[in-house]
């Protein structure tokens, strides 16, 4: 099918890799038979990369398009998407003001905190609880307080997830499509982690509307595995955002039999906590296959993808896509569990 795509513009290295993770296949190939492959989404760019530059190549075309100076968004104080919201504003010249979820002592000037800052961003930063009860005060604060100085401010919610974002992942199904096309392959299964749910969304519109199937001619399945609230939120939260997609951009395709795929049971104790099985499964596949994970999202994803492989949800023989949607510089912030799990 051809699809009429928004505008955008081009900062992510695309089409990112798709690879199969020899070593790590061999290596179990006596307990279970489901290969698999990794897209490379943290290749696309450097201190762009990750997942949410793609959204952001469609969400800053359209505040640009608005006529937008200032671009204001949120997310916990080691956000991938504020640190390539940063970095992306910089190199288009838009202010970049972040409002950050977390304790004072948490800006430790590492990780993505550290390139936030040294691309100029502005930042506010605030407890949980005070994030939660006063979003809407806080930010209708901080619109004015440009609006007064006639800049015109352009909101981005939390990791780009709304009706624009869901286009970054249709589109990388358009890559995963070529790419089986050229090298004759299919993907029983593609899984990524589901954080604010836009992957997710983009994916499983995406592989409908790309047709992706498998050998038999089966679709596709996409699988979210939540990192943090609970299966029932994300269902709602990716369907939503594909009924806001329809909507805004007048698509006509029929979203009553998508079904939005969960795989809940590997938050563990909390957003951004890690057990040591995930810092296990990270340190595994950065020494079978030089692929670096995070403990926040990718590691805590791939780990739960192990674990129900090794539980048999996937049937024999079928092959798995694993979306790598970026991380890294959560794993390089100034943060003892971390340094502690990771080493030994
Ligand atoms: C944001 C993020 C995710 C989750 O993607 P969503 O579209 O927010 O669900 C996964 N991995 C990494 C590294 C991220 O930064």
């Amino acid at each position: 099918m051809s699809i009429i795509y928004p505008e955008r513009f081009h900062l992510a290295q695309l089409p990112t890799p798709i690879q199969p993770l020899t070593r790590l296949n061999a290596s179990h190939n006596s307990d279970w038979n489901n290969p698999i492959w990794i897209k490379r989404d943290d290749l696309t760019g450097c201190a762009t990369s990750g997942n949410k530059v793609r959204k952001l190549e469609y969400t800053l075309h359209e505040a640009k398009q608005q006529g937008a100076d200032v671009i204001i968004t949120c997310g916990g104080v080691q956000s991938n998407h504020a640190r390539a919201t940063s970095v992306l504003g910089a190199q288009l010249g838009f202010k970049v003001h972040l409002l950050l979820r977390g304790e004072e002592e948490e800006l430790t000037h590492t990780g993505n905190h550290l390139l936030d800052v040294l691309c100029g961003a502005e930042i506010d930063c605030y407890s949980s609880q005070h994030f939660l009860s006063e979003f809407e005060t806080i930010l209708a604060g901080v619109k004015s307080h440009y609006e007064e100085q006639g800049l015109k401010p352009f909101f981005i919610p939390v990791g780009a997830s709304d009706a624009t974002g869901v286009w970054a992942y249709i589109q990388a199904c358009e890559e995963i499509k070529q790419h089986c096309e050229k090298e004759q392959t299919y993907f029983d299964h593609i899984v990524c982690a589901a954080g604010s749910g836009g992957t997710l969304a983009g994916l499983t519109i995406g592989a409908k509307l790309h047709d992706l199937h498998t050998k038999a001619g089966l679709n596709t399945k996409v699988w979210g595995i939540n990192v943090c609230d609970n299966a029932a939120y994300f269902e709602k939260k990716a369907l939503q955002d594909i009924i806001d997609w329809k909507q805004k951009y007048q698509m006509d395709v029929d979203s009553d039999d998508v079904a939005i795929r969960v795989i809940d049971g590997y938050v563990g104790s909390g957003y951004a906590q890690a057990e040591q099985t995930v810092f296990d499964t990270i340190k595994q596949l950065a020494r079978q296959e030089g692929v670096i994970l995070d403990p926040i999202y990718t590691g805590k994803a791939f780990n739960g993808l192990l674990q129900e492989i090794a539980r048999q949800r996937f049937p024999e023989g079928e092959s798995i896509l694993f979306i790598h949607t970026g991380g890294i510089f959560s794993l390089l912030s100034n943060n003892s569990q971390y340094q502690a799990g990771l080493t030994d």
